[in-house]
């Protein structure tokens, strides 16, 4: 009988992930469902894995790397690996595998309730009513934006980009994509026109991120690139945190351009109600549930746990991260 290989993985997650685990490895866990598992718990749970099943939360940096020696294979549970380090993993040869596809729709969907709800001052209403401030009716009662019609700009179009793109032709929405370069395929499938960063910003009236962070995009949205949006445009944010310069969006907000942001990301998480962005009206907040629907977190949960067992057994998977 065939050795089972010796994995770690950093939260206990949704069946059947747990089980083709236990299948075909031999498993340890930080069982705890609530708490991020802390950093000692961390070097001292990879001390004799040979695949790591991790989570956004994790950061896997050369120290992590270094305490693992017998390390071959890394899993995240998610499509974005911004919190690996990559040359480490590299540099010893360990293969990393994340989760596409799986979460594109649900993730697009977010963002669409963020524009929305920004838009439309959906949360802001319901505040409203909930103080018991819904007084009589009147002709610029909580009057928002129309999406409907206008024009969608959609940084980072990519394979959660395009579904936001898709959702944005049912709205009888012009489209706009920027990416480092143009994409006629994207472009004959979706009649999407390609725009630098800045001319999408100036024409866009929703902008709706869904770029990478990588060292490129770090610190992308700033003063400059607010200045550049319309007062009337809402600015949506649904890849990663630090792609915006978080003080001088709300700077700007205050400023009232863009007109209201939603956010689902946020440049250190998790945010606390003393946060800057909780005093400003026009600001829709989501916790990072970009893909956090009961059947999207399944099915990521199962891809993370068939692609480790994959490469540890030397089986192909198409969620390698080259
Ligand atoms: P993807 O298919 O790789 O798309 C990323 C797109 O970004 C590509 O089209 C890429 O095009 C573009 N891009 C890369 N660098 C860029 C740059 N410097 N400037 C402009 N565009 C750039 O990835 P995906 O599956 O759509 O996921 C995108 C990101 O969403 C993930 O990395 C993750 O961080 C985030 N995400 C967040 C949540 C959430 O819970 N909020 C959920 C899922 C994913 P080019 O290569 O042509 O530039």
């Amino acid at each position: 009988m065939n050795r089972k290989p010796s994995i770690f993985v950093t939260r206990r997650l949704p069946d059947p992930a747990m089980a083709i685990l236990a299948e075909h490895c031999t498993v340890s866990l930080w069982d705890n469902a609530e708490i991020p598992i802390p950093r000692d718990e961390l070097l001292r749970g990879v001390a004799e894995a040979e695949g790591l099943l991790c989570l956004i939360t994790d950061r896997i940096d050369a120290e992590v790397i270094a305490a693992a020696p017998r390390l071959r294979a890394v899993s995240i549970m998610a499509v974005g690996y911004d919190n690996i380090d990559r040359e480490a993993l590299a540099a010893r040869g360990i293969t990393l595998t994340n989760t596409p596809d799986v979460l594109t729709e649900t993730t697009a969907d977010l963002a669409w309730a963020l524009l929305l709800a920004a838009a439309r001052r959906v949360v802001e209403g319901h505040k409203l009513i909930e103080r018991g401030g819904w007084g009589p009716w009147h002709p610029l009662q909580m009057v928002g934006q129309d999406i409907y019609g206008r024009v969608l700009g959609v940084v980072g179009a990519g394979r959660i980009g395009q579904a936001v793109l898709r959702r944005g032709r049912g709205f009888g929405m012009r489209l706009l994509y920027h990416n480092r370069r143009p994409n006629p395929a994207l472009e004959a499938e979706l009649g999407a026109t390609y725009r630098s960063l800045n001319d999408l910003l100036a024409e866009s009236d929703a902008v709706i991120v869904t770029a990478p962070l990588t060292a490129e995009t770090r610190g992308m949205f700033g003063a400059a690139q607010f200045a550049l949006m319309k007062p009337t445009s809402i600015f949506v944010n649904v890849a990663r945190g630090p792609l915006v310069r978080e003080d001088e969006l709300v700077a700007a907000l205050r400023a009232g351009r863009p007109w209201a942001a939603g956010l689902d990301v946020f440049e250190r998480e998790p945010i606390g109600p003393d946060h800057p962005l909780l005093t400003l009206p026009n600001v829709v907040l989501t916790p990072h549930i970009g893909s956090a629907s009961v059947a999207t977190r399944v099915r990521m949960a199962t891809l993370a746990a068939e692609n480790l067992v994959a490469v540890l057994s030397g089986k192909p998977t198409p969620h390698v991260v080259r």
